[in-house]
């Protein structure tokens, strides 16, 4: 029965049976010597909804038509543009309407929630991350701390991954938190690890960030739209997400943030702009700043239309697979490329994302063990390229590990078999 995997038939049946199999239409799909790709790089871009071309062209028509005036008129005028996708941004990641908004960059937003939220004591200067965490956050980090005229060395706390493959246990975290709570001001941790594919139960490390009394964040940029989430329950203090990866909303895409709503009136300091500014009065254009309640008091500028007009049509998709349908197709694609490399590529890729399925989102992080006739770092990049030559695209981490995030809006299991019989191809290849 199990040979039967490999089979093309096998993959069609669980294709015909997938309830959310028209979405991929949705898409374009690039495409390769004809045939469309096997896309698998949903955690770096995703793809381009057929629905964005409409939203972006609304907008140059309405500037063209319209000009100053398009802020004022129509369904889609500009002034309140934001808010027409704050609803659907926060059924995705399980927040109220108040708590989300659309703005910046993950980068610049992961600083204006420090400034608000990192407020270093006598007694509590710490921040905690995960070591290895992604190089954007880090440096986000350690240069908050020395524009605090803190020494990141003593105040940096790194938790190193306790299992083998790169994980972290549970217990892992607990104990690093604990062992510094009360010198910790913030506790800042991914939702799901960008280089292992790790996913974490971020209710349990904001419950315990509070216990020791510090604020908890998380950057959610490889959770969102892979996950579902239920922020606002989580008790997060803070969240900052983008929303190019999973979420398909075009390179360099308006950001996410979320503010729990304890905040929502909060005078801690923050980097103000007139957007944040209260609507009422934001055009009496007084001299005193008075923050409209909940996450849209971070806003800064009037946002950039053009760059966040793709993302209605991301959400419309969203809103319409639902993130339980998605999460339930996500983990039969995952479950079947995990299936299909333990039936017959043990010997050449290695899993280092979680096996329990609760622990990750789509993606699975394989290391090139060998192949081919090769070895370590060789055996990996010449798969990787022989995947490209055939339009398989994942993406490649150094040393030695290739991503591949089959993403449920848009990938079927005749991909993933695709893949797996491109791998199984190459490694016998050099035999
Ligand atoms: C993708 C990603 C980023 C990218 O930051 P930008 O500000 O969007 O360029 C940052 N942090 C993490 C964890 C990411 O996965």
């Amino acid at each position: 029965m199990t040979a039967d995997l490999y089979s093309a038939d096998h993959a069609r049946a669980l294709d015909s049976a997938d309830p959310l199999a028209g979405f991929r239409a949705e898409f374009l799909l690039p495409r390769h010597d004809g045939h469309e790709q096997a896309y698998f790089c949903g955690n770096s871009l995703g793809l381009q909804p057929k629905g964005a071309r409409a939203h972006v062209e609304e907008v140059l028509d309405k500037w063209a038509a319209e000009a100053v005036e398009g802020h004022f008129t129509g369904q889609a005028q500009w002034m309140p543009y934001h808010e027409l996708v704050r609803d659907p941004l926060a059924d995705v990641v399980g927040a109220q309407p108040s708590e989300v908004v659309a703005m910046n960059s993950l980068t610049a937003n992961l600083h204006l929630m420090m400034v608000s939220f990192y407020q270093p004591t006598i007694e509590r200067t710490a921040i905690l991350v995960e070591a290895g965490s992604f190089p954007s956050d880090r440096y986000a980090v350690e240069s908050q701390l020395k524009y605090r005229g803190l020494p990141p060395g003593h105040t940096l706390i790194e938790v190193e991954p306790d299992n083998a493959d790169g994980t972290f246990s549970m217990e892992a975290i607990e104990r690093a938190i604990r062992a510094d709570g009360k010198r910790l001001a913030l506790v800042l941790w991914p939702g799901v690890q960008y280089r292992t594919g790790q996913a974490f139960d971020l209710k349990e490390i904001a419950r315990i960030g509070h216990e020791v009394g510090a604020i908890v964040g998380f950057d959610l940029a490889h959770a969102v739209g892979n996950l579902p989430l239920q922020l606002h329950d989580s008790g997060a203090d803070f969240a900052v997400w983008c929303h190019y990866k999973y979420m398909n909303a075009g390179p360099g895409a308006v950001a996410g943030c979320f503010v729990h709503e304890r905040h929502a009136r909060t005078h801690r300091p923050r980097f103000a702009g007139w957007w944040g500014h209260e609507q009422a009065s934001r055009f009496r254009m007084g001299p005193e700043f008075v923050p409209t309640p909940g996450a849209d008091g971070w806003q800064l500028s009037n946002p950039p239309i053009l760059a966040l007009a793709p993302l209605r049509a991301s959400l419309d998709l969203f809103a319409r697979a639902g993130m339980d349908a998605l999460r339930a197709k996500s983990e039969s694609l995952t479950g079947y490329l995990e299936a299909l490399i333990d039936l017959r590529l043990r010997d050449t890729l290695q899993i280092i994302t979680p096996r329990d399925p609760s622990q990750r989102g789509c993606q699975l992080s394989l290391r090139v063990t060998g192949g081919c006739g090769l070895s370590g770092r060789d055996a990996g990049r010449a798969l990787f390229e022989t995947l490209g030559g055939q339009g398989i695209v994942g993406d490649w981490r150094e040393p030695d590990v290739i991503r591949i995030s089959p993403a449920p809006l848009y990938n079927t299991h005749a991909d993933v078999l695709r893949f797996a019989r491109a791998v199984e191809q190459w490694r016998s290849a050099g035999a």
